[in-house]
């Protein structure tokens, strides 16, 4: 096989990309290595070699044939634009296999055109959450960007302390974004080419609608709406949801300062530079929606000649993003309470239950469980409101066909174990001080999220104090 393609350059004119080389580090060493993912990618025969794998997941060297970017991309930044790009990534090149193409993206490999101030770098506490948080995702079954490898630098990197740099190796469907339809938009006259090239990769069968510029944007929207609704099922808070870092495969992507909730509340927030909420969990679809909003403001040109008529059609097409979202939201509440004929009724079930959760600050991913296991914790169980509650849920079970039937849909869609936060700052801690046997450990058990293991508990106030970073 050819070492990689990469479609987004031989595509796109020199404007979207610049050609870079990931810097050399100076002592590369494989921290961890995502086999069962390499199995399922083309990867080049080549990096059987270890040395070559080294080269390549360290960026110490490019493969013969392949033609390195770093891609420039915009954004909206807590709703400022700005002229971003790949700071601190390259992609190496795009691997192919049965039909499906995948980017393979070293991420802390250095300055490119796009660093502005930073140093192009990531440390390894980070790249090891980032591979942790992304892989625990997909095993929940959520859509996500992949990790295949960490590796440590043997190079420092300053950030409050000395931390120890590497490089993560990031596999997605693409890394176009909402930011890169602003870039193509405002910064160059290639918007109709760009978003060819982007339908013909995600959408070929676009091409045949009558608007595809419209029929895309509503793609972009619908797989937007299970995205955030399998965020809201799991209590993933992303944190950092600026239109830069938000695909539109419908990838969850940019593992910044992410975090799972652990007691329900509407409001959580960990990351420390998010001081007014914008991203809280409870306002995770909002964002989207305002996100949505801003691809089809870059869209207009596309989607009619006259700008009045584009307005209007592209309003209509993101004024239904909440009923959308709604329906989709509350089928997915009502999978997790184990409801399998759902009636409009249910939504006040469900709107009944997480008032009572967020008062008495049960933990959302156990209360499932404890439900499905008929043992919730004795708050819960004291209060009236919930002993009534719990009829109501009884009388909505009564439709099923058995039991059976309701407590298989709760077990799909409860996971038992998550990244919680406290174990995973440990993990991390001692990975830092080259342990890698707990990290390893914890990922074995989110790797069966669904799986009945035992239940995990946080110890009460860890977080009242716990705050996550962007950008470390
Ligand atoms: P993020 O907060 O990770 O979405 O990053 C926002 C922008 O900052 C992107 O353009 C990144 O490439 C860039 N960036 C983040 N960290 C660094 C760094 N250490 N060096 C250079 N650019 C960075
Ligand atoms: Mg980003």
């Amino acid at each position: 096989m050819a070492a990689l393609e990469n479609s987004y350059r031989d595509n796109l004119s020199s404007e979207f990309y610049s050609d870079q080389l990931p810097v050399p580090v100076q002592n590369p060493d494989i921290i961890c290595f995502n086999h069962d993912l390499a199995d399922t990618l083309n990867l080049p025969k080549e990096l059987s070699n270890p040395e070559v794998a080294i080269n390549f997941l360290s960026g110490k060297e490019a493969l013969n044939g392949t033609h390195p970017i770093a891609q420039a991309y915009a954004g909206h930044q807590f709703g400022q634009f700005t002229m971003l790009g790949d700071g601190r990534a390259v992609l190496l090149g795009e691997s192919v296999r049965d039909g499906h193409r995948f980017d393979i993206q070293l991420k802390g490999s250095g300055v490119t055109k796009y660093s502005r101030r930073g140093d192009g770098r990531a440390t390894l506490s980070s790249m090891l959450r980032e591979y942790l948080m992304s892989e625990a995702m997909h095993h929940l079954g959520i859509k996500t960007t992949r990790s295949l490898a960490v590796v440590k630098t043997g190079e420092s990197v300053y950030r409050e302390q000395v931390n120890d740099g590497a490089i993560l190796t990031r596999i997605a469907e693409s890394h176009i974004r909402v930011g890169s339809f602003e870039y193509a938009r405002y910064y160059t006259d290639q918007l109709a080419a760009f978003t060819k090239y982007v339908i013909k990769r995600h959408d070929p069968d676009l091409f045949e609608s009558e608007n595809y510029a419209l029929e895309f944007l509503n793609r972009v929207m619908n797989r937007q709406i299970d995205l955030i609704v399998d965020w809201m099922r799991v209590g993933f808070i992303h944190g950092v949801m600026n239109t830069d870092n938000m695909s539109i495969a419908g990838e969850t992507i940019d593992y910044g300062p992410c975090a799972f909730m652990n007691a329900y509340h509407i409001n959580t927030v960990f990351s420390s530079i998010d001081r007014q909420g914008r991203y809280a969990f409870g306002n995770q679809p909002r964002i989207a929606h305002w996100n949505l909003a801003i691809l089809a403001n870059a869209l207009l040109p596309l989607i009619a000649k006259d700008e009045k008529e584009a307005v209007n059609q592209a309003e209509q097409m993101i004024q239904s993003f909440p009923g959308l979202y709604e329906v989709s939201y509350y089928k997915m509440m009502v999978n997790k309470l184990g409801i399998v004929h759902a009636s409009l009724e249910d939504r006040k079930l469900v709107d009944e239950l997480l008032a009572l959760l967020q008062k008495h600050h049960v933990d959302y991913t156990n209360f499932f469980v404890s439900l499905r296991y008929n043992s919730v914790e004795q708050k819960l169980a004291e209060d009236s409101v919930y002993q009534s509650w719990q009829k109501k849920w009884d009388q909505a079970r009564s439709r099923n066909n058995s039991l059976e039937e309701g407590l298989k849909l709760m077990d799909q869609n409860n996971p038992v174990v998550i990244p919680r936060n406290h174990l995973v700052e440990e993990v991390l801690k001692k990975a830092v001080e080259g342990d890698i046997d707990p990290f390893n450990q914890l990922m074995t058990k989110l790797s069966k999220p669904y799986t009945h293991q035992d239940m995990q508990y946080v110890p009460s106030d860890f977080d009242e104090s716990y705050q996550t970073f962007c950008g470390t």
